[in-house]
């Protein structure tokens, strides 16, 4: 099998030591590709061309309509070859193909987003007190820019961090998540064809330890940007610090899914189901808590817990798929784990609650839609984001009970509301603490919106106007209008 090599100031590269790494499909854990495994020098060497390109490079100088050129160009390009990358997606990482579609649709429509957007007024001007000064403000890209992403959203994450950082004119270097490098290397495949300067847009093969830890520490990175883990992310910032790095961090979450009695409970059953089981959980602003209203908990339970084990779960390349396989056995492990310690500590399953095995799903990683009742505040599959198919529920008898419970969590990445209702629907959103909100739907994102989170899910917004603010400097301008001396000093004159 041949090695896929990395994109390297414009050139395929592969790792200097030869080092590769096995590339599997989770749905059967047979190995689709061979990767190159860059380290610290193929970053550093990265990093080295990125500079040159940013201070000497034409992309960073491009006037904002020629940039934009290159992004339409590249969606154009992603819009062509949409089939081929859903179904690279759909068997690098486990989604169904009709998840993975979305996916490959919302990036390309990320891309067009930003192109126009920066071609768009960015800059202000003042009238201040002092009458002979025109003072303005222009924005201008940050820098080199380090881009480090999950394996859950492999493709869309990409989109995400290229669009904002190349629109805004900075050099970006990518860095895909060890298990789900497949989309990434057709993306560039891309952005080759689409001719961008060598340096604008370059990708990094490697593990976070290694190729991510030397872009988050590097002294000639002026921005990081980072989705993926809370602990990373941690670590993330820490590296940082040594040159004051901008960073943005996109992190986990453990998101309530509120559903009062006066809800319409057929919508509300279906987004309950949608908001933990899409992606097989493994979305970081999934509703993993259902914090239900006392009143209809027997009736909801029971049809929740019917419905989700309805659900069909296998290879997402299959069109009957509903819910695809986690993302590795060790995944996999780690979230039967969080269902064991949901048993010991107390909590029941109504649903689920066991691997699936049978025929060709033991081959995969494929865990059944759970679902634990009688939890308490306190229990690890409560507290901990799990990033897997699994929901904990909640109950609730008062409005007040229902918001401090859904507050009551480290995370603040995501919440919804269920009620029919919408005075109450809206003032409880506003009482939630978290950046992503949602009344009588679940999980709908869009590339104008921003996208991040409250407290320990994250630094900064993505997507929106949010999103490429997060890539610009802001360069406060003074003209003075009529130059006289200022007679301060004396002995100047
Ligand atoms: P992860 O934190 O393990 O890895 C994410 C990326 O960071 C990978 O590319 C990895 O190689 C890299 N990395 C790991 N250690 C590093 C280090 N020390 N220095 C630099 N880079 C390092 O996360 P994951 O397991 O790939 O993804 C799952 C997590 O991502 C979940 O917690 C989820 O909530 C989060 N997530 C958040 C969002 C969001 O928008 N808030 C979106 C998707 C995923």
């Amino acid at each position: 099998m041949k090695t896929l090599p990395m994109f390297l100031n414009g050139e395929w590269i592969e790792a200097g030591d030869g080092a590769t790494r096995e590339i599997f499909n989770p749905s059967n854990n047979q190995m689709l590709a061979v990767v190159t495994d860059g380290g610290e020098l193929e970053t550093e060497f990265a990093i080295a061309h990125a500079r040159r390109a940013f201070d000497e490079g034409p992309w960073p100088q491009m006037r904002a309509p020629e940039r934009a050129g290159y992004l339409f160009k590249l969606a154009d390009l992603i819009e062509k070859n949409a089939d081929a990358l859903a179904k690279i997606e759909t068997r690098n990482s486990g989604k169904p193909l009709r998840e993975a579609k979305f996916d490959v649709a919302d990036a390309t429509g990320c891309f067009r987003y930003y192109a126009g957007l920066v071609t768009k007024p960015l800059g202000q001007t003042y009238e201040v007190s002092d009458p002979v000064i025109q003072a303005m403000v222009v924005r201008e890209p940050v820098g080199v820019c380090g881009q480090i992403i999950p394996w859950n959203y492999p493709l869309l994450m990409a989109a995400w961090k290229l669009a904002p950082g190349l629109a805004a004119g900075n050099c970006c270097i990518l860095k895909p998540a060890e298990t789900t490098p497949l989309t990434a290397i057709e993306l560039f495949k891309l952005i080759a064809e689409a001719g961008f300067p060598p340096g604008a847009a370059q990708l990094v093969l490697g593990s976070g330890s290694t190729a991510g830890y030397a872009l988050a520490a590097s002294m000639d990175v002026d921005k990081i940007a980072f989705t993926g883990g809370t602990a990373t992310g941690r670590k993330i910032m820490t590296a940082a610090t040594g040159n004051i790095k901008k960073v943005t961090l996109e992190l986990g979450g453990k998101s309530p899914c509120i559903v009062f009695a006066d809800a319409d409970f057929e919508v509300a059953l279906e987004y309950a189901m949608f908001a933990i089981f899409a992606g097989q959980g493994e979305v970081c602003s999934a509703g993993s808590r259902l914090i239900l209203d006392k009143k209809i908990a027997d009736k909801f339970l029971a049809r929740l817990a019917e419905a989700s084990a309805g659900i069909v779960v296998g290879d997402g390349l299959d069109p009957k798929t509903e819910m695809g396989p986690l993302i590795t056995p060790a995944h996999m492990e780690k979230v039967l784990g969080y269902i064991e310690a949901g048993r010991s500590e107390g909590a029941e399953t109504i649903c689920g609650g066991h691997r699936l095995t049978d025929g060709a799903l033991a081959a995969g990683n494929f865990i059944a839609p759970t679902i634990f009742v009688k939890t308490q505040p306190e229990m690890k599959i409560v507290r901990e984001e799990i990033f897997g198919p699994v929901l904990a529920v909640q109950l609730f008898a008062s409005e007040e009970e229902a918001v401090s419970l859904a507050n009551d969590t480290i995370y603040g990445l995501a919440a919804g509301v269920f009620t029919s209702d919408s005075g109450k629907g809206l003032r409880v959103l506003k009482k939630l603490r978290a950046g992503i909100t949602w009344l009588n739907t679940y999980h709908p994102t869009f590339n104008e919106a921003p996208w991040g989170g409250y407290k320990q899910s994250g630094i900064g917004r993505e997507l929106g106007t949010f999103g490429l603010d997060a890539y610009l400097e802001t360069k406060q301008i003074n003209i003075n209008l009529a130059p006289a001396r200022l007679g301060w000093f004396r002995s100047a004159g």
